[in-house]
């Protein structure tokens, strides 16, 4: 549990800063929002103010609605919010995901949110911040995670994509980040350029739900291949050899009907434990994550140089265990509470995509 006295306390309604009068990615409507990112369990609707990144406005706006009350400020600006100083700096997760750190009374929090340490040409770069307090999530914290470079696996899927050239390659993941972080990775590799797979006449299809979430990435000047909702096309268009992004909610759903003979394949961090592609019912799975691995969760947890780390999101009993006794770092799960409210974006969608929904 958090110190009665701390800067941070666990309400019903979440994390809450007294100094700040503000709660950190609430789970209920409060009249303060500080928002590290917009996935939907960060993220919702009915808060009287949000206080986010100006990188995530576009997407935050875009699911929660055009007209809410958002504050953006910028990565590494301090801002005086009541009687706290409260910066967000890069987390290294999706396009304007935010660390935040809060100071107060002599002391400081570090909130990390959902963050990750690869590269990725869809967002800025994490940011090691340091502070007395770490809450950290640990969504993958146990050392079976290690994931490969974005490119890497971009490189698996291009291959995968090249070798089908008579069926469509129907490519799921999550709608908002993963999607466009496979997008920029291809890029990369020249996708999208004359004469090469997905040059224009021959873009990547989205599926709607992937397509709503393209121009504030655009916006953002994220260097991404050419794309076309597939809704565009006519119904009978020969899609043999084209490469398709869709949300794992489509998958075995009316909307897959009009792709003739598709190869499926499905991206997320989850694609590295055995068996869960196969229970998901696709061809093919890549693990690529927009969450640390285990060595990123103990490298930032040391890098934050904090006295006492708190442990949210998956294993966080098992990293916490491994802090305090390996590594000599006061660190405790606050799952308990967590577990109960939140539903991690990635691990439902890959769940709805089991159930064929
Ligand atoms: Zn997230
Ligand atoms: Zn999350």
């Amino acid at each position: 549990m958090l110190p009665a006295d701390g800067l941070l306390q666990l309400t019903p309604q979440g994390l809450y800063c007294p100094a700040a009068e503000a709660w950190i990615d609430p789970w209920r409507p409060v009249s303060r929002a500080l928002i590290t990112h917009a996935h939907a369990d960060h993220a919702r609707p009915g808060c009287g103010e949000y206080w986010a990144t100006g990188s995530s406005e576009g997407i935050l706006r875009q699911r929660l609605g055009g007209g809410i009350n958002l504050i953006p400020v910028d990565y590494g600006a301090l801002n005086r919010i009541g009687g706290a100083r409260v910066s967000f700096h890069s987390a290294g997760h999706v396009l304007g995901s935010a660390q935040i750190r809060l100071e107060a009374g002599g002391e400081s929090w570090l909130v990390s949110g959902d963050y990750k340490r690869c590269a990725d040409p869809s967002c800025a770069p994490f940011e090691p911040v340091q502070a007395d307090v770490f809450i950290t999530e640990a969504t993958f914290g146990l050392p079976i995670y290690r994931w490969q470079s974005g490119a890497a696996v971009a490189r698996q899927i291009l291959e995968w994509w090249q070798v089908a050239p008579e069926r469509p390659s129907l490519l799921f993941c999550y709608a908002f980040g993963k999607a466009q972080r496979v997008l920029a990775e291809l890029a990369a590799l020249g996708v999208g350029e004359p004469g090469q797979p997905g040059a224009p006449g021959e873009e990547i299809l989205l599926h709607g739900a992937v397509d709503a979430l393209m121009q504030p990435y655009r916006e953002a000047s994220v260097v991404l291949p050419p794309t076309l909702a597939a809704s565009r096309l006519e119904r009978r268009a020969d899609l043999a050899g084209r490469l398709v992004i869709a949300p794992p909610a489509a998958h075995r759903s009316a909307w897959m009907k009009r792709f003739q003979n598709p190869q499926t394949a499905f991206v997320s961090g989850w694609m590295a434990v055995r068996g869960a592609r196969r229970r998901r019912g696709y061809e093919r799975g890549f693990a690529l994550s927009d969450h640390a691995d285990w060595n990123g969760l103990l490298h930032s947890v040391r890098e934050s140089g904090a006295r006492q780390v708190y442990v949210t999101h998956g294993n966080s009993d098992g990293l916490a265990r491994y802090l305090r006794e390996v590594e000599g770092i006061c660190a405790e799960p606050l799952d308990r509470v967590f577990a109960a409210e939140r539903n991690d974006s990635e691990t439902v969608s890959a769940e709805d995509a089991a159930d064929g929904a």
